[in-house]
């Protein structure tokens, strides 16, 4: 049974946006410094430098972690643990099987293949335009 699980593209995405972030934080502190800002300007950007570094490595962590957390991913059964299912249902028996289409559709109504006109069982030949029926 496939599940759906975090997955790793967002979180690596989320790193490398994040290591653009801090290098805009740099770039915001020697601007404020250059410039002649009051001196707090430069602590917008170590705040924007700090939390860039720890997104970064939330998101590096979960993009290249053995049991990361990030959007989704859909994996083989036994491929890895699913935390999401294991978060709802704990001790969840496998889902039952997929009812059988084939054997549902066989089950229906038989219908004339040229007019549509139902057929019912053991007839050979249609009752509405008179030809005949395949065999079932
Ligand atoms: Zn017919």
């Amino acid at each position: 049974m496939k599940s759906i699980k975090p997955g790793r593209g967002p979180s690596a995405f989320g790193g490398v946006a994040s290591v653009l972030g801090a290098l805009f934080g740099v770039i915001w502190i020697v601007a404020a410094v250059t410039m002649g800002a009051p001196w707090f300007f430069a602590l917008f950007g170590v705040a924007f430098v700090g939390l860039s570094i720890a997104n970064a490595v939330f998101g590096f962590h979960n993009a290249f972690g053995k049991n990361r957390y990030s959007s989704f991913d859909i994996t083989e059964d036994g491929e890895e643990p699913d935390p999401f299912h294991s978060r709802i249902e704990p001790e969840a028996p496998d889902a039952p099987e997929a009812p059988d289409t084939q054997r549902a559709f066989s089950q229906g109504p038989r219908y004339c293949p040229y007019c549509g006109g139902t057929a019912d069982e053991g007839y050979a030949y249609c009752r509405y335009c008179g030809r005949k029926l395949p065999d079932e």
